[in-house]
């Protein structure tokens, strides 16, 4: 960016030139006050008024009018001619800010507002007096913002309202702010965020990109483009990469990004962000740029910051205001050792991946922290933090505490370092972590606001009576987790079974303890609604620890539910602002399709079916063939904090049943009534892994949800796949992540003739074409085992039209589905 940024980190002061009398707004319930904009005034000042009437109402009892004439005794909203009669002139202000300001016996609240429709030059919107408004309820009225909705709002009562002598400016220290992952598309959350002056003036847009700029389609047309391994272009699947020193794929690049601003010339950024994971090119150019990181891993930074360089150069000469902003992270995160020269284009986006969940409880990671900081600030001005460094990633229902010390370690630091953005995760489970997620809005406008502070102020104000038990009870997890992140090396940001153990069923008994303190206390009805969201919880993590057996009596504590109880309390907060976002509501494409299911003969290779684990999100196709009804289980689960949720659909489409997957508690489908054909079994299961047993049922698992194929975690029993009566080819890939993770597979037709070995010790994709023959119609067998070298973990196998991509694991419950 070229436009100057000028950031504010304090209040600033400024003289008022007269000694001057405190306004008294509301006395005794009443006011002669009003409110008063132009009335072409932005829409955004228009809410501002709106907002200001109704908490001043709600505090006081007084009603204030919004006007659009001037009066005597007013309040005075954004830039007008009322306003610069009074010497305030918005024009000065720094983008976003506002000023505050007493005068005679009127208050003005004046920011720096973008006109409707209107961009900032950094392609962001300004919201300045709408800002002021809400910092002048805080400071003057006393509202808080606790959570977002209807039992959200702190606001204390007081039939007198006085405003002091006063007359001060604010500005945000970062100009894009963001708390993404808290449940942002509900309506409640968006005004909760605009409350707490999220926003930004400076648009960003670094998400991964790849695969979107340069499709996988391309791969026929321009092989060179894509990563090679071991000698060969990878045929592009999941995440792919792309070869970053190939000119022809720059120039491919830069021209999507202009195309792209040429259709949306209102918009000032595009993400040169790669796909994220590994698999980067090792064709001797791209490998010649790669280099070691201070931990002794490949680091492909330089190859990454010479193509970041090279596409905006070319959109320079087009769009020279325009920015490419792309993430420094992962296997790009440590800077080059030599020539960080970055082109006046290019935004960086450092995203401390080594710092995910609460890693920095560790003294050496702080150390590698401030280090980058400090490398990555020294190296350019355009730079913006991407960061989840307070977040334990489940749905377990696990508190997630706030991380005081980390937040007070890392955001002087970023406001010191002059960083220009922030997009800190919080969590979106409110019930959770809802002090976190108040704190990370506050620290994104002033980073260097008082974080010990702010924790009691919200403890005491969200939870009333019962602050004090509710402040010690997320202050002995920070504790717990810090230890636990110090204890256990392998500790990143999802739950694990150790944290279960460690953290949360180690500490239940105080938890519950601490609860139960509050609980017996709270009168207010709002403080008692964000005290039950926390039980909503401690219901789920209850019923966690309860399926990995952490529990001593779980009958004993008040948060056991029968799991008949589990699974309609669960169903009945369905989306909840406590517990979980709606996902799942939509209705997949693909149960729509009416397929045509079969039951053919049993394989005659078929085998005795060994273990197998599916892993992430599946559907499942289910036709049950007994005389009772069919029953699909849920065994081996490792769930990984995730709770793995099923939706059960009839063959017409119809949603009959859902859940959460429990060992103990499989799921029944009967069609005595409704007589469905079949049953579409939809999982989303994260990275969950787990296998299924089913009875009295046909099966088979779609192998088309993801462009990579079926997923897979670890020895397979075999698959087995119904080619029909003349069909003349198929494609067939098995994929891993060589040379650590491997799998080899071999093929044999309905004849058990071997036809094909597959392998992906040295490749990621093995994809061959299968030419047929006569009488290789009928069920064929792929058995996945082990390479040569290497482990078999996460393996995919992917069959492409013409045949339908379905797998069936057991041979006696075998199912065709076209
Ligand atoms: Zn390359």
């Amino acid at each position: 960016m070229h436009t100057r940024i000028i950031t504010f980190l304090f209040v600033v002061a400024v003289t008022a030139n007269a000694q001057a009398a405190p306004v008294d707004l509301v006395t005794n319930g009443t006011s002669d006050y009003v409110i008063f904009h132009d009335s072409n005034a932005p829409k955004s000042v228009s809410e501002a008024a709106v907002e200001l009437q109704a908490y001043l109402l709600r505090s006081s009892g007084a009603k204030l009018d919004v006007v659009h004439q001037p009066a005597d005794k007013m309040i005075c909203l954004g830039d007008c001619e009322a306003a610069r009669a009074a010497d305030v002139e918005a024009q000065n202000l720094p983008w976003e800010g506002f000023r505050i300001l007493t005068n005679g016996t009127n208050v003005y609240i004046i920011g720096r507002d973008t006109a409707d429709g209107e961009k900032t030059p950094g392609g962001g919107t300004s919201r300045g007096t709408y800002n002021g408004v809400c910092r002048f309820l805080e400071e003057y009225v006393g509202v808080r913002w606790l959570i977002p909705g209807e039992h959200g709002d702190y606001i204390p009562k007081s039939s007198d309202v006085t405003i002091p002598d006063t007359d001060f400016q604010d500005a945000p220290a970062m100009l894009n702010r963001r708390v993404p992952y808290t449940q942002e598309r509900r309506s409640e959350v968006k005004q909760w965020w605009r409350r707490q002056r999220l926003g930004w003036s400076l648009y960003l847009n670094h998400s991964h990109n790849w695969q979107h700029t340069i499709p996988a389609s391309q791969f026929d047309k321009h092989p060179d483009w894509f990563a090679e391994r071991a000698g060969v272009r990878v045929p592009p699947t999941g995440r792919y990469k792309l070869c970053t020193t190939n000119a022809e794929l720059v120039k491919a690049y830069a021209d999507a990004a202009i195309a792209y601003f040429d259709r949306n010339p209102n918009t000032t950024c595009y993400s040169l962000s790669p796909s994220d994971s590994a698999g980067y090119c090792e064709c001797d150019q791209c490998s010649a740029l790669y280099e070691k990181d201070p931990n002794g891993r490949r680091s492909v930074t330089p190859a990454i910051l010479t193509f970041y360089n090279a596409v905006a150069k070319i959109v320079a000469k087009k769009y020279p205001d325009k920015v490419l902003a792309g993430y420094v992270y992962a296997a790009y995160l440590y800077p080059p050792k030599e020539n960080l020269k970055l082109e006046r284009n290019v935004f960086v986006v450092l995203t401390p991946s080594i710092d995910y969940g609460f890693t920095l409880a560790r003294p050496a990671i702080r150390k590698q922290w401030e280090s980058l900081l400090q490398d990555w600030t020294n190296a350019t001005e355009n730079i913006s933090y991407y960061d989840l460094p307070v977040n334990i990633t489940t749905e377990a229902g696990a508190l997630n505490p706030p991380g005081l010390e980390i937040l007070k370690f890392i955001y002087p630091k970023l406001a010191a370092a002059k960083i220009k953005g922030v997009y800190v995760y919080g969590v979106p489970a409110w019930g959770r972590a809802a002090p976190l997620n108040y704190l990370l809005a506050k620290l994104a406008w002033n980073p260097n606001a008082d974080v010990e502070a702010m924790f009691d102020e919200y403890c005491a104000k969200a939870y009333g009576a019962c602050g004090d038990d509710i402040n010690q009870m997320y202050r002995m997890l920070d504790k717990e987790v810090a230890r636990h992140y110090r204890e256990f090396p392998n500790a990143s940001y999802p739950l694990t079974t150790d944290m279960l153990r460690d953290i949360y069923a180690k500490n239940f008994p105080e938890i519950e303890q601490r609860y139960r303190a509050a609980h017996a206390k709270v009168k207010d009805a709002d403080a008692k609604f964000r005290l039950e969201m926390i039980a909503d919880n401690l219901k789920v993590l209850h019923w966690n620890l309860r399926q990995h057996n952490l529990l001593d009596e779980p009958k004993a504590s008040a948060f056991y539910l029968s799991d008949g109880d589990f699974f309609e309390f669960l169903s009945a907060n369905k989306g909840s602002l406590a517990l979980h976002p709606s996902d799942g509501t939509k209705v997949p494409a693909y149960v729509r399709t009416k397929r045509n299911v079969t039951v053919p003969a049993k394989p005659k290779q078929a085998e005795k079916v060994r273990s197998f684990r599916l892993r992430g999100d599946q559907h499942l196709i289910v036709k049950p063939t007994g005389t009772s009804a069919a029953e699909v289980r849920f065994r081996r689960i490792s769930a990984r904090g995730k709770l793995i949720t099923y939706r059960v659909f009839e063959s017409d489409g119809a949603e009959v049943s859902g859940g959460v997957a429990s060992e103990g508690s499989p799921l029944i489908l009967d069609n005595a009534d409704s007589g469905s054909e079949y049953y579409h079994v939809v999982i989303a299961g994260g990275t969950a892994s787990f296998t299924i047993d089913v009875k009295e049922a046909a099966w088979a698992a779609d192998g088309n949800l993801s462009d990579q194929g079926l997923h897979l975690l670890g020895q397979s029993s075999p698959l087995y796949f119904y080619v029909p009566e003349g069909t003349p080819a198929f494609h067939l890939s098995l994929e891993a992540s060589p040379p650590g993770e491997t799998a080899a597979a071999t093929l044999t037709d309905p004849r058990g003739q071997r036809v094909a070995e597959f392998d992906c010790a040295q490749l990621s994709v093995d994809r061959q074409n299968i030419k047929l023959t006569s009488g290789q119609s009928g069920w064929w067998k792929l058995d996945v085992h082990k390479a040569k070298t290497g482990a078999i973990d996460d393996v995919w196998i992917k069959l492409e039209s013409p045949l339908s991509g379905y797998f069936s694991l057991d041979p006696d419950r075998a199912a065709t589905v076209q």
